[in-house]
Formats: structure tokens, sequence, C-alpha cells
């Protein structure tokens, strides 16, 4: 799912409004690089992002931002509870939008992650958690290919 680069020059006042009051109340100043990504991403809709995907997006709209300061806000975005961090091995890992505990197929050949309903996997068994740990998450990701 794209978002064009209206949708970033142009969101509603009301909407910017929101979502610099949703970073004040986080305890992060609204700059207009963090309302913009804001607005891109906090808006209800489920999304993957990479750092790399979302600044080539605001950088197509005209709007020029640093990788650096994508991948940062990310982080802060994440820290503050709105986006889940999923990271599919050592080298890669996205930004999810939907922060509601689900898992992902992930397809390899074009870095996507497909959401998977919750309910929708069901573990019949697990390990014992180790010596003095318990097992608080179980995020399944299931690798696809094409046919
Ligand atoms: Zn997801």
């Amino acid at each position: 799912m794209n978002v064009t680069p209206q949708e970033i020059q142009s969101a509603p006042p009301a909407t910017v409004a929101a979502m610099a009051s949703k970073l004040r109340a986080a305890g992060l100043r609204p700059t207009r690089q963090r309302v913009a990504i804001a607005c891109l991403l906090l808006d209800g809709r489920h999304r993957h992002v990479t750092a790399e995907s979302l600044t080539a997006e605001i950088n197509a709209s005209g709007m020029r931002v640093a990788g650096g300061t994508v991948y940062n806000t990310l982080n802060q975005f994440t820290d503050a509870g709105f986006l889940r961090r999923v990271t599919v091995h050592n080298e890669f890992s996205l930004f999810d939008t939907n922060t509601a505990h689900h898992h992902h197929f992930y397809d390899a050949a074009d870095d996507r992650l497909i959401d998977i309903p919750s309910d929708d996997v069901v573990l019949s068994r697990l390990p014992q958690a180790p010596a003095d740990h318990n097992i608080t998450g179980v995020d399944v990701i299931i690798h696809v290919t094409k046919k």
C-alpha cells in the first residue's frame, strides 16, 4: 500500500494537530519531520516499512528528510509504543504500524511481510522456558515463496 506524495503534503490540519499532540503526549517534540512521518504511519492503516522504504516515500513527495532522521524517528516511535519492530533476520527488521499481537508471512523475494491474525496460528506445544525464565510471547514468521 503506497501513500501518494499529496497525502504527505496535504494532510488535513486536524490530522496534523492530532499527530502533534500525540507526539507531545509521548514526550516527543513535534518537528515537521516527525509530524510528517506520524501522518504517514499513525493513521490507522496497517503497514510494514523500513527506514529505507519510508525515506524514499517521503523524498518522492518533494520533502527532504535524511535517512538517519527517519531511522531515529522510527525507533523513537517504537519506544513510544506507536510502532512494533519485527526482526526477520539479523540484518533486516521492519517497523509495523499494527501494534496488536499478530504473526507474519515473510516473502524474501521482495522483503515483504503479510499479517496473519493472531488466532490463525495455533501452537499445540512449546518447549520449557530456560531455567529462571518465563515465556512472554511467541511471534511466528512463516517464510513463503511464490509458486
Ligand atoms: Zn504486521
